[in-house]
């Protein structure tokens, strides 16, 4: 999926149905400045995330690893921190309004993590393997957060309402199709299980993610480089890993060649701790 493609087809879809699909507009995406057609009100998306964070929460078991789980936690505050720094210098403090972050490893041998609209941030014990090093989870998160605070999520989702849902309006699509749109939900925001499942994040999400990412992590005190060897180190694991993590989206060569062309500019705000 292109941006171009994004909005032809949601230009197309939207002189098509009138006012069946209220847009809110296009938004733009920090760092990059990328255009993005996000259809879903931010209070929905917020609203909604926070129902299935906690729907996940109580279907998973925490890490009973004390040392881990206050890792996740000084990763993610370190991060987080970052994040609303960067977003005050940039004039863009009011998009991570309604944000409460939280930080939780959970008991699941799947080499994942996500972060939900709003700041919810879940690491999977399976990716602590790969992840070796505080910095090396600092990778993780700081990409995951990325694709959150790039609101990467609410235009999958807008997304796939135009293409799979007949350009339905959210709150329409959740009452005539809710098992579709809660599965649509689901895939768009990360939790979606199945390899293979629709909507992946595309190629240029995924490299926004990666480069916001690394300056993120930079800026919260850890190394950058540290982004080449545990893609290195995801790409020899990839085999079984869930569709975020899937080697071949991007290669694993043309994400590392990116990584590496960005650690310049994510260095310009290392801020070594
Ligand atoms: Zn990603």
């Amino acid at each position: 999926m292109t941006l171009r493609r994004t909005f032809s087809t949601g230009l197309a879809a939207l002189a098509l149905l009138g006012s069946a699909v209220l847009p809110t507009g296009c938004s733009t995406v920090p760092v990059t400045g990328r255009q993005q057609l996000n259809l879903i009100p931010s209070s929905t998306i917020l609203s909604m995330s926070n129902d299935e964070y906690d729907v996940f929460l109580k279907e998973h078991r925490l890490s009973g690893n004390a040392s881990q789980s206050q890792m996740v936690h000084r990763v993610g505050g370190r991060i987080q921190q970052a994040v609303e720094t960067y977003f005050r210098q940039h004039d863009l403090a009011s998009q991570l309004n309604g944000y409460a972050w939280e930080f939780n490893l959970v008991e699941d041998k799947a080499a994942n993590a996500w972060c939900m609209p709003g700041g919810k941030v879940v690491v999977y014990t399976g990716i602590l393997p790969i992840t070796q090093t505080e910095a090396g989870l600092a990778v993780v998160m700081g990409h995951e957060i990325a694709h959150a605070v790039a609101e990467h999520g609410n235009e999958r989702m807008s997304q796939g309402l135009l293409t799979q849902l007949g350009g339905l309006a959210l709150s329409e699509a959740l009452q005539s199709k809710p098992t579709q749109t809660r599965q649509l939900w689901m895939t768009a925001f990360g939790l979606g299980a199945q390899v293979g499942a629709l909507l992946p994040f595309s190629r240029l999400q995924e490299t926004e993610a990666d480069r916001l990412g690394l300056i993120f992590m930079a800026m919260a005190g850890y190394d950058p480089n540290e982004a080449v060897s545990f893609w290195q180190r995801m790409a020899a694991n990839s085999s079984g890993a869930p569709p975020e993590f899937l080697s071949t989206h991007p290669s694993d060569k043309t994400r590392i060649d990116g990584i590496k062309k960005t650690i310049p500019e994510a260095m310009r705000y290392y801020n070594p701790s």
